[in-house]
């Protein structure tokens, strides 16, 4: 079964929307244009009850099916980066220094048209929840809906969510079982020793020397604290000390992210940088500060749902070009918290050849918009059949 003829009839509407809002980015909790676009077309479309303000600018719309039943949530995030755009299409950003390069333009277009769709028909039993959500790059908007209660409030119990893929061939759509996105955690040690000047280092603890150990050492937690099995990616992404060639400084930062799919590699993780940290500034005489700083969880899908979403995809694209063969990715996404509080599965569709995510010449592709609203609308349809 390939897309939804009646979604493929709104291919030009939601072309025009994509357009507009790739036109007019917003950036993290401040999507306030964007909330009143989409609340607009939820609006027309009839849902039968729209709640604003959840986290700051999201928007949470409910459509009720043809009988009694559960609650599903379908999310699509809509803020977008702070950078310029260098595509130099007619409908290219109009605001300086913003641009959807992460195609949440097109997620947001997506759910608007399975939200069409479904607020037409309700050929299903219980109800939809649309979560528009914003701050998904930095910010942790969905952690904050879900702290401001959203789940238990429309007692949500599956949750389906789907990301453009660059360079995947256009419309698959693939996720996987478990750990599909890493946790990203970020790091910074502040490494305390002695100044003086640079002739008489004996005198001094010098931070640098301290600090090239440390980077050194904490390399070994991928290669010698970790199950092999298990990914980790350890990056220091900055060392700072020293202000003059002849003076050694007191002090040095090194900043860096730690990614692990696994909540028990995370913790095991994080303690051992700590202790490595510790004692490479103990092995010195300096002393050493942690400031750790949880980031959005893992990505973990819920296997059996994973299984029925891609089921409920290859309904749309067909059983060649929906899998479960995804290769899990060590960039992060605050879907996540959604999936901790329900059972769901995140999705990439294949947004075909195109630049990369976070590049200045990427583009969201919109044939993929009729495909990714006919996956949400055949999801809802299966998991909450009349
Ligand atoms: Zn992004
Ligand atoms: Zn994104």
């Amino acid at each position: 079964m390939p897309v939804i003829n009646r979604i493929a009839d709104y291919y030009d509407d939601m072309t025009a929307w994509r357009q507009h809002l790739h036109e007019n980015p917003e950036l993290e909790y401040d999507c306030v244009e964007t909330a009143a676009f989409v609340t607009a077309r939820l609006e027309e479309f009839g849902v039968d009850e729209i709640s604003q303000g959840w986290a700051k600018t999201g928007v949470i719309a409910v459509i009720n099916g043809k009988s009694e039943g559960d609650t599903i949530g379908l999310r699509a995030d809509m803020d977008a980066l702070p950078m310029p755009e260098e595509t130099g299409l007619p409908y290219a950003s109009k605001i300086e220094g913003k641009m959807h390069a992460c195609g949440h333009d097109g997620h947001t277009t997506m759910l608007l048209g399975a939200a069409r769709y479904l607020a037409e028909t309700r050929n299903f039993s219980g109800r939809v929840v649309l979560i528009f959500q914003p701050a998904e790059e930095g910010g942790a908007g969905a952690g904050m809906m879900v702290e401001e209660g959203l789940m238990d409030k429309y007692g949500i119990s599956q949750v389906y969510g789907i990301h453009n893929m660059p360079n995947q061939e256009v419309g698959t759509i693939e996720t996987r079982a478990g750990p599909l996105m890493a946790a990203a955690d970020v790091f910074e040690i502040e490494i305390t020793g002695k100044d003086g000047h640079a002739a008489q280092p004996h005198l001094t603890i010098d931070p640098i020397i301290v600090g090239t150990a440390m980077v050194q050492n904490l390399q070994t937690i991928v290669s010698r604290t970790v199950d092999p099995v298990d990914s980790v990616v350890l990056s220091v992404t900055r060392f700072n000390a020293g202000t003059a060639d002849n003076v050694i400084s007191d002090r040095a930062k090194i900043v860096g992210t730690l990614r692990t799919f696994k909540k028990d590699v995370r913790a095991k993780a994080m303690e051992r940088l700590k202790t490595i940290m510790e004692h490479v500034a103990a092995m010195y005489g300096a002393t050493a500060r942690l400031d750790y700083q949880h980031g959005y969880p893992a990505t973990v899908n819920d296997a059996a749902k994973a299984a029925f979403a891609t089921k409920a995809a290859a309904e749309v694209v067909g059983d060649d070009h929906a899998s479960m063969d995804a290769v899990p990715m060590m960039a992060a996404e605050d879907f996540s918290y959604f999936l901790q509080e329900a059972p769901g599965a995140y999705l990439f569709i294949g947004n075909g050849p195109s630049a990369g995510l976070h590049q200045t010449t990427y583009n969201f592709n919109d044939e993929i918009s009729p495909i990714g609203a006919s996956f949400f609308v055949r999801v809802v349809e299966t998991a909450q059949p009349v």
